[in-house]
């Protein structure tokens, strides 16, 4: 179902999407798919509802917002299960999203709170200067499959609560948990066209989006390649971005480092919704003293993790989201081996006698060369390979040799030494002995290729104001 103008309806042209399961390949539901002419009625239909959205107290709008993260909790175990069942992930993961997710609402419901201008110090006495901030305007938010309630949660709350309205293009794969999330914002009672929920083909609506002068800015996250496109597509109108792409993670295991504490990091922190999340470790760089016992740990761990249906209390690592994606897994696999790369573990497509999904055991690559794709690309699936250096400087060269810039770890006992990592890497997001550093309270975002803002943290609500200088001749 399409949600415009805070009505529930089908598309112009009756068509509708297949939502497959991708643990079982069985049919879950069928949705509503719109194009051009849905799109831009929302787009209007938001731009109407902004004339008096903008014109609502922070207060107003922080009530409103957490109700929505209440419902998201009251909701959580349902819009868990939805999460697993249309893109794979297993349940106990599911529901650290419907944490995470709604305490993003929460936190933008208070900062609606706190958007504060400034007064700046005049030349001459007659003058009283200021900068005030306001909503941008309409928002045209497009969203990934693999976070599919957080990412819309984070990109809308801010978004309301700075007084901005908004149109949602999710993933096609994952737009039955934009709906349970939709539901929230109807139950809450936000007014007719504030948020809007548009499901179709990606260029149709994306051209939409990007086009229509009444969009004043896109609210990107997904690949590098479609962020830039939606940049170019964007240039003749002008409009604001944050742009949360694609990631290349290093994994540096200084020679100092607790080595079981730094399994458990690297563990964590690939295979983490099947290594399908933006900031997933791609790299390990390990010190050469320390390689061997690091490869054997990594590999035994790795070994044990249950794969299986996301439905599964036990499962740990479920299916990938389509066959396009394993197939990717396989091809950076194969060209490792070509490299003379080892398999300490893994390797191999894993098949379940009742499930029809796309299962790949868990892998660890050993003597990872700077010439194999995994070196230089996104991998996102379950595969790791081990590079080994012998300096400080030799592996902050090799772990900056990227054009992404999102998140960067780093396992050492010396402070110093983690300092002058924290320093030298250039991430948006760095790890020092931590496998997870995202909150609700930090903000998130990339560097070079990976990005353009940040989500998150007292800064996300920034990004959906506009600054205004104003200055007042006194008579
Ligand atoms: P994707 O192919 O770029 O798609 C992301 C979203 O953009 C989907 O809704 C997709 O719809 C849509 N899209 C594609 N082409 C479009 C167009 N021309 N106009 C408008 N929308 C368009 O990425 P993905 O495979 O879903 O997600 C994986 C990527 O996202 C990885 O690179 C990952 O690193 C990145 N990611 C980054 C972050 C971050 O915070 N930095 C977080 C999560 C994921 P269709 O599916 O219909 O094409």
């Amino acid at each position: 179902m399409l949600y415009i103008n805070g009505e529930w309806r089908d598309s112009f042209s009756g068509d509708t999407i297949e939502i497959l399961n991708p643990a079982t390949g069985v049919k879950l539901s069928e949705v509503a798919s719109c194009g051009r002419e849905e799109t831009r009625e929302a787009i209007e239909k938001a731009h109407e509802a902004f004339q008096t959205w903008k014109q609502t107290t922070g207060l107003e709008r922080a009530q409103l917002l957490k109700k929505v993260a209440d419902l998201l909790r009251e909701n959580g175990e349902e819009i868990a299960k939805t999460i697993t069942k249309e893109m794979g992930k297993p349940i106990t993961e599911a529901r650290r999203e419907i944490i995470s997710g709604s305490n993003y609402v929460e936190w933008f419901a208070e900062e609606a709170k706190r958007i504060y201008g400034e007064t700046i110090p005049a030349p001459s006495f007659d003058k009283h200067l200021m900068l005030i901030q306001q909503p941008i305007g309409v928002v045209g938010a497009i969203t990934p499959w693999n976070y599919p309630l957080s990412m819309v949660t984070r990109k809308i709350a801010p978004a309301l609560a700075a007084g901005c309205t908004v149109v949602l293009k999710p993933a096609p794969s994952t737009p039955l948990t934009a709906i349970k999330v939709f539901e929230c914002f109807h139950q809450a009672g936000f007014p007719k066209g504030v948020v809007n929920l548009v499901i179709g083909p990606a260029e149709e609506i994306g051209a939409e989006l990007t086009s229509n002068p009444l969009v004043r800015k896109i609210t990107f996250t997904g690949s590098t390649a479609v962020g830039k496109k939606l940049i170019r597509d964007s240039a003749d109108t002008v409009k604001k971005f944050s742009m949360e792409l694609g990631g290349h993670a290093p994994f540096i295991v200084i020679a100092d480092a607790n080595v079981d504490a730094a399994v458990d990091g690297a563990i964590s922190t690939k295979f983490v919704n099947n290594g399908q999340t933006c900031i997933c470790t791609n790299r390990i760089y390990v010190a050469e003293e320390i390689a061997e016992e690091f490869g054997k740990k990594l590999a035994v761990k790795t070994s044990q993790l249950t794969v299986g249906n996301g439905l599964n209390e036990s499962t740990q690592v479920g299916p990938l989201i389509n066959e396009q994606a394993l197939n990717k897994v396989e091809s950076h696999v194969k060209d490792a081996i070509d490299h003379n790369g080892e398999i300490l573990c893994g390797g191999e497509r894993l098949e379940f006698p009742n499930l029809k999904g796309c299962f790949y055991k868990p892998t660890v690559i050993n003597h990872a060369k700077e010439t194999m794709k995994i070196a230089k690309e996104e991998t996102f699936g379950p595969v790791v390979p081990i590079f080994t250096f012998k300096t400080e400087e030799e592996v902050i060269n090799k772990a900056n040799d990227t054009h992404y810039g999102l998140a960067a770890y780093c396992y050492t006992t010396d402070l110093g030494r983690g300092l002058r990592m924290m320093r030298e890497l250039d991430y948006g997001i760095v790890g020092i002995n931590d496998p997870a550093p995202i909150v609700t309270q930090s903000p998130f975002g990339g560097l070079k290729e990976s990005g353009i803002g940040k989500e998150g943290g007292k800064q996300g609500i920034q990004e959906y104001l506009e600054k205004k200088f104003v200055s007042i001749l006194i008579e």
